[in-house]
């Protein structure tokens, strides 16, 4: 059989890229995500529930981070946060910094805060706690930020970070 022509082999010249950070896209509007730990990216997209959003999301993890090893970033267009949103981030991204985008340039940098109380944010772990059973918005107070540790209002069971779901 006579094998095809392999194609000409592309000149490996190849021009160099003018910046490194074009790989991830800039945002005319919207918000940037950036300091969340490298495993809790893809949390935060849930909470955000960026698989619905109709705008452009740019999703980046395990890049190299000063201060935590590795980090994600999350750009999402025609996005703002709400309270709530700020407040989940928080719980799986303590660290996370949440930057504003309007007309590609950052107008307002917050370093997300975890709450001392945090309502319909955290699952209680509890299968007999009232929340499970009815609606009940839930309520934790916050006994320990770093790790996170937080007792549940109803029932008082202390869930530890590695055990916290969210709503
Ligand atoms: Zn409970």
């Amino acid at each position: 059989m006579p094998k095809k022509k392999n194609p000409p082999k592309k000149q490996s010249v190849e021009r160099k890229e003018p910046k490194k950070q074009l790989s991830i896209s800039a945002i005319e509007e919207g918000t940037v995500i950036d300091h969340i730990p490298t495993d809790a990216t893809f949390k935060v997209v849930d909470i955000l529930k960026l698989n619905e959003h109709p705008g452009i999301v740019s999703i980046a993890t395990n890049l190299n981070s000063m201060t935590l090893g590795k980090k994600g970033i999350i750009k999402v267009a025609s996005k703002l946060l709400t309270e709530s949103e700020f407040n989940k981030i928080s719980v799986v991204a303590p660290e996370a910094t949440v930057n504003i985008i309007r007309n590609f340039n950052v107008r307002q940098k917050i370093k997300v805060k975890i709450p001392d109380f945090i309502e319909n944010v955290i699952k209680c772990s509890n299968p007999v706690c009232i929340t499970n059973s009815e609606k009940v918005r839930t309520k934790f107070y916050i006994t320990e930020k770093r790790p996170i540790k937080v007792k549940c209002h109803y029932c008082e069971r202390l869930i530890k970070k590695e055990d916290i779901g969210i709503v």
